[in-house]
């Protein structure tokens, strides 16, 4: 068995055995070990970090005494931001490569992740494998947390656990690496495959059908357009038993429909962020359990203040207590939450949270054959990461089935070769959502892009369409 399977198997069981130890005390000390040595080697041996943790005494750790950072900052001295310089920002662009679905892997050891971010600007994120092992391992013991029971895992021994992920097929896209890395490392217990979600949905029912996997990752709007072809008729041969959803919010209406059509599933709601994965798991109560013990998620007014327990943030601080290569502290994010420490009926001593994400909203296409098509945000940032030379971008839904594709170029790109790199993106993927002939997109340079309220973020795509009649129905 590789090493990397061992640590992913190690971590998946520590995780699952501390969230049933159920002890505030026991994750606090390791929660604080860990920031300890997070923080002590990052003062040695990341020159970002050094500056920044110049002051801090480690004997006596408080946070707030560390000035947050944002992506912007990062990403403009990324080469300082690695640890002991083992990857530079040129080793990272070398693995882009937008023909090749395979691991991103550099020197051997470290996996290079494109994340859209929340900004709409494209950030880059560098961690070592065996950390990537730790997260993948960790974040699959909470979110698997009540259906990897003795027995199910006594029977994994005899046949293999079926699992699939239904998401964008991209290499530096952090749930298909979450799939692929599974893929390696999982086996021969676990058996993983891949769906990509820009195939028409009755591809990928078939597809499931032939597979039937007990548990399916997917985004929340590939669930609810999985739930929403089931309502309407559409022939299914499995139900998984249980069903997470990631990378995007997972809305009441989605929620509803995907409940009505899977009514045996166990629907699990995962907030994280390609900077930190294992942020929160939701449990049987529908709240979403900060996992103390991997990363720390500080709710801050503008001014990077802490709120109180139970107030709505501006936005967030998260640091990442695993990835070491390239540490992530006190790192902000846009995302307005509300954390808890009022106790969850379902017993865990974890605090909860609340999120209010700004991501942007669905769009509902018609296909050539006039079936609703789902495009959504993660989707269009999908399409996007394939474009060239794109600093910031907005899809707009202005009229059924007409979209508009804002973008600021970046500078040493001609507009042009921009404009036609976006539609040849769009272009391919309509065509896959079979709505090649029905849709019509414009292309638009613009100067600057009007932001959300509070100067939050940019959200990515905008609906000024009403969901279809069909979408409305199990609401
Ligand atoms: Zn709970």
């Amino acid at each position: 068995m590789p090493a990397h399977s061992i640590t992913f198997y190690a971590f998946l069981f520590r995780s699952l055995l501390r969230d049933r130890q159920n002890s505030l005390q026991a994750i606090q000390s390791y929660r604080d070990r860990s920031l300890r040595t997070l923080l002590h080697h990052a003062r040695r041996d990341v020159p970002f970090q050094r500056e920044r943790l110049a002051n801090i005494d480690l004997n006596q750790i408080s946070l707030g005494q560390i000035p947050p950072t944002t992506k912007t900052a990062m990403m403009e001295s990324f080469n300082q931001t690695i640890s002991r310089g083992v990857v530079a920002f040129d080793d990272v662009l070398a693995t882009e490569d937008e023909h090749r679905l395979e691991l991103p892997i550099i020197h051997g050891k470290y996996l290079a992740v494109k994340s859209s971010g929340t900004s709409g600007k494209p950030g880059w994120m560098v961690i070592g494998l065996r950390d990537w092992a730790i997260l993948r391992g960790a974040t699959l013991g909470r979110l698997a947390r009540n259906w990897l029971t003795p027995g199910r895992v006594a029977m994994s021994f005899v046949r293999p656990l079926r699992t699939a992920t239904l998401a964008a097929e991209h290499s530096h896209s952090m749930t298909w690496q979450s799939s692929r890395s599974a893929e390696m490392w999982a086996g021969p217990f676990v058996q993983v495959r891949f769906f990509p979600v820009v195939n028409a949905v009755e591809r990928i029912v078939a597809g499931l059908n032939d597979y039937k996997p007990e548990y399916l990752h997917a985004y929340p709007t590939a669930a609810e357009m999985l739930a929403r072809y089931r309502l309407d008729g559409g022939n299914f041969t499995f139900e998984p038993e249980l069903l997470s959803v990631g990378s995007e919010a997972l809305t009441a209406m989605a929620r509803q429909a995907i409940e009505q059509a899977f009514p045996k599933t166990r629907l699990v709601d995962h907030y994280g962020m390609s900077e930190c994965l294992p942020l929160s798991t939701e449990c049987e109560h529908g709240r979403k359990h900060l996992n103390t013990d991997y990363a720390i998620l500080e709710a801050v007014d503008a001014d990077d203040r802490p709120v109180a327990d139970g107030e709505l943030s501006d936005h967030v601080l998260v640091t990442n207590l695993v990835n070491h290569v390239q540490p992530f502290i006190r790192y902000r994010v846009d995302d307005s939450v509300r954390i808890s420490h009022k106790p969850c009926p379902c017993g865990s001593v974890f605090p909860t949270v609340e999120v209010h994400s700004r991501k942007g909203s669905q769009i509902h296409l018609r296909n050539d054959q006039g079936i609703w098509q789902m495009l959504s945000p993660p989707i269009v940032v999908d399409t996007m990461l394939r474009t060239i030379g794109v600093a910031q971008f907005q899809v707009i839904h202005v009229l059924q089935n007409e979209l508009i594709v804002k973008f600021i170029p970046l500078k040493e790109f001609a507009i042009e070769d921009v404009a036609a790199s976006i539609r040849k993106s769009f272009a391919n993927v309509l065509c896959r959502l079979a709505c090649g002939n029905s849709v019509k997109v414009t292309v638009e340079r613009v100067d600057a892009f009007q932001r959300t309220e509070g100067g939050g973020k940019l959200l990515q795509t905008i609906s000024l369409v009403a969901p279809p009649a069909a979408s409305r129905r199990a609401a």
